[in-house]
């Protein structure tokens, strides 16, 4: 029996793909590379490739894995990750001996499934936002401004288009034994292939499949939309906010909040399931106590990731003096969220805004905020006003 302790192990290899924008395929969103496209390779035969299994080898030794070092990452600053979520979804612990992992496996019965049970496709950046921590592989708004701004690293790139290989992908994975299938855009219900395709989908296939949306709210779900989201065994929307109000319309610019509000009437009269799922950067890092405030008042479910990646978008990457606005203000909010795994996060947070900041990448920050700024007509400074002696100091000092 193998009592080592296995500090790395997680079950994404076990049950998921992410297939991205492009058509890379791997076994979950935290996860950069490029070796398996649609192309050649199906999302459903490459959960059955060398490659994976290989992966889910090296986890059930507790290897620590390269292509894993995003959640490592993560780990080290907040004490949670990806690996953590994904294995405590299933029930499963961490930091166990080897043995464990083998026996739990094979106790949830996922040691050797033949397709995955949970699949998520990015499936065009169709968008009609262009969030500012968002980049041009998921938002065909922000890779026509990179284009006009002359900063896209790939101008010739046609992420919208859905190509066969997608139909193909997609059919290769939407089987009897999938549970769950998460579609994300760009803006999923801009999307018509995507609605075209979940529209096909058999009753009989849909009924055993939840179905996880994502979307930015200022997209009504039509008839049909709702129609699709009946037809599944169950439909969780993930409502992308990132700030009350119109704070949410400089962050997740151009967003409109009537029309969110809206959406969010249609989902509650229609009783369909949603979260409000919360990007935090070092952008709305002192806006959070309000958009929580509203969380809360109205007692939705809501979850927020903290962003490591750009790394000038890291919520760390702020003048002390921010920072310490910023933990005042969280102290203020109260341990009052439907979804109590936020309370943690929310200790997570205040801690982090207790340590000093890291702002290595300030002069990166402010040249890109004054960039988009200046194109968009915006100013930071209408929704952080304390944040302009900083953006001052340093364009002096890039001059
Ligand atoms: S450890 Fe993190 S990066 Fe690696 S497979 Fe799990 S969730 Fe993905």
């Amino acid at each position: 029996m193998d009592k080592k302790i296995n500090r790395y192990f997680c079950v994404q290899p076990f049950v998921n793909t992410t297939t991205r924008i492009q058509g890379q395929n791997n076994v979950c969103c935290n996860i950069n590379s490029f070796e398996s496209t649609i192309k050649s390779q199906s999302p459903g035969k490459f959960f059955l490739s060398d490659r994976v299994k290989k992966m889910r080898e090296k986890m059930l030794k507790g290897v620590k894995l390269d292509e894993c070092s995003l959640c490592y990452y993560q780990e080290s600053m907040v004490n949670n990750s990806h690996r953590i979520e994904y294995n405590k979804y299933y029930n499963i612990k961490n930091d166990q001996q080897n043995e464990y992992y083998d026996k739990i496996l094979k106790k949830l019965r996922l040691s050797d499934l033949d397709n995955p049970l949970y699949a998520e496709l990015h499936i065009s950046n169709l968008c009609n936002l262009k969030c500012l921590t968002c980049n041009e592989r998921d938002s065909s708004k922000f890779h026509a401004e990179n284009k006009l701004l002359g900063v896209s690293y790939d101008p010739s790139a046609e992420y919208s288009n859905f190509d066969i290989n997608k139909y193909k992908a997609l059919d290769s994975i939407i089987k009897r034994g999938l549970l769950f299938l998460d579609i994300r855009g760009g803006e999923t219900l801009m999307v018509p292939e995507v609605k075209k395709i979940l529209t096909e989908v058999e009753d009989d296939v849909a009924k055993n499949i939840t179905l996880k949306i994502q979307t930015n709210g200022t997209i009504e779900p039509d008839k049909n939309w709702i129609e699709i989201f009946k037809k599944f065994k169950r439909t969780k929307v993930n409502l992308s906010i990132d700030a009350f109000g119109n704070d949410n319309h400089y962050v997740r610019f151009p967003s409109d909040w009537n029309k969110i509000t809206a959406t969010i009437k249609v989902l509650e009269t229609h009783g369909i399931k949603f979260i409000v799922n919360t990007v935090v950067s070092n952008i709305n890092l002192l806006l959070l106590d309000k958009l929580f405030g509203w969380i809360q008042e109205n007692k939705y479910l809501n979850y927020f990731y903290i962003l490591e990646s750009p790394e000038h978008f890291r919520p760390t990457n702020l003048p002390q003096s921010l920072l310490d606005i910023a933990l005042k203000r969280l102290q203020n909010v109260s341990k009052d969220f439907e979804n109590k795994d936020c309370h943690p996060k929310l200790d997570d947070l205040i801690n982090m805004c207790k340590s000093s900041g890291t702002d290595t990448h300030w002069q990166t920050f402010c040249k890109e905020i004054q960039m988009r700024d200046k194109y968009r007509q915006n100013n930071i400074t209408n929704i952080i006003p304390q944040i302009k002696e900083y953006m001052n100091a340093k364009v002096q000092r890039d001059q």
